[in-house]
């Protein structure tokens, strides 16, 4: 009996092997013909090891994504790095995988409700170790979403963002909300994707509180988000995957707004997404 229990086992290895072949051979095949075609997430290659060691150790927004969750998080997170080019700048000598890892995963938690949306205008991401010095502004800066196309981080300020997850600061997530707002009004294929009356609501709400924040009342948004409608967008952001108890507390209907224009809620990942 024994010797025939043996077979079996072999010869289910063997078809398990050669039907793992075929599957690989056939990817590469629909890779080959599709291309850049490709668009829905199931056609997406899986994440590369080197990035998925990376952001199971240390990014938390996809830690506590259920597995069904993960694994759509990790098609979308390869299929950005695969679309954009990475260059070093300043002193940095190299792109790391952690770099692509990272600053992929900002963009993808931040578009994860929004399954269509890679940034498609932002084809270059510039890295530099710090602040680097601009000749247009004359101030040193610690990163910026360029309408021509260009996101440039910082990454010593990047690290920091991440460090303390419940601070309301990330220069991640600021950066990739300015890019979000820019590919909206950028016509392309990811034009106009963010409902305009939501939008518009959210922006009344923002400025009701930009008016608290200019007559010195408490809010939970820092001082720094009044400048005017694009930096309150972008700090409401970064409030909204690191302390969204606080902000939802706080602010109500600017939250639930914000949850409807992302299409997810931090407090609740079953609600929205899928
Ligand atoms: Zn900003």
């Amino acid at each position: 009996m024994a010797p025939v229990i043996a077979l079996v086992f072999v010869l289910a290895g063997i078809i398990i092997f050669a039907l793992v072949n075929f599957l690989q051979v056939f990817w590469s095949i629909f890779d080959y013909f599709l291309g850049d075609r490709r668009n829905t997430n199931w056609l997406i290659k899986p994440l590369r090891s080197e990035y998925k060691d990376i952001i199971q150790n240390k990014f938390s927004f996809y830690q506590q994504l259920g597995f069904r969750q993960r694994k759509t998080f990790e098609k979308r997170l390869q299929k950005f790095i695969d679309q954009k080019n990475f260059e070093p700048k300043g002193e940095l000598k190299e792109v790391t995988p952690e770099m692509k890892a990272l600053i992929g995963a900002s963009a993808i938690q931040v578009t994860f409700g929004l399954p269509t949306i890679y940034l498609e205008h932002f084809t270059d991401i510039y890295i530099y170790p710090e602040p680097y010095f601009s000749n247009i502004t004359g101030h040193y800066h610690k990163g910026e979403a360029n309408s021509t196309g260009i996101l440039v981080l910082t990454w010593d300020n990047f690290v920091k963002g991440y460090l303390d997850p419940n601070d309301g600061r990330n220069l991640g997530l600021h950066e990739m909300a300015h890019a979000l707002k820019i590919e909206d009004y950028t016509r392309n294929s990811e034009f106009s994707f963010l409902d305009s009356k939501l939008i518009s609501g959210f922006t009344r709400e923002t400025r009701l509180e930009a008016i608290r924040i200019n007559d010195g009342e408490p809010s939970i948004f820092r001082a720094y988000a009044a400048t005017n409608d694009h930096e309150f967008f972008a700090v409401v952001i970064e409030n909204f995957f690191e302390r969204p108890e606080e902000f939802k507390v706080s602010n109500l209907r600017l939250y639930q707004l914000t949850c409807q224009l992302l299409n997810q809620d931090p407090l609740d990942y079953r609600a929205y997404l899928v």
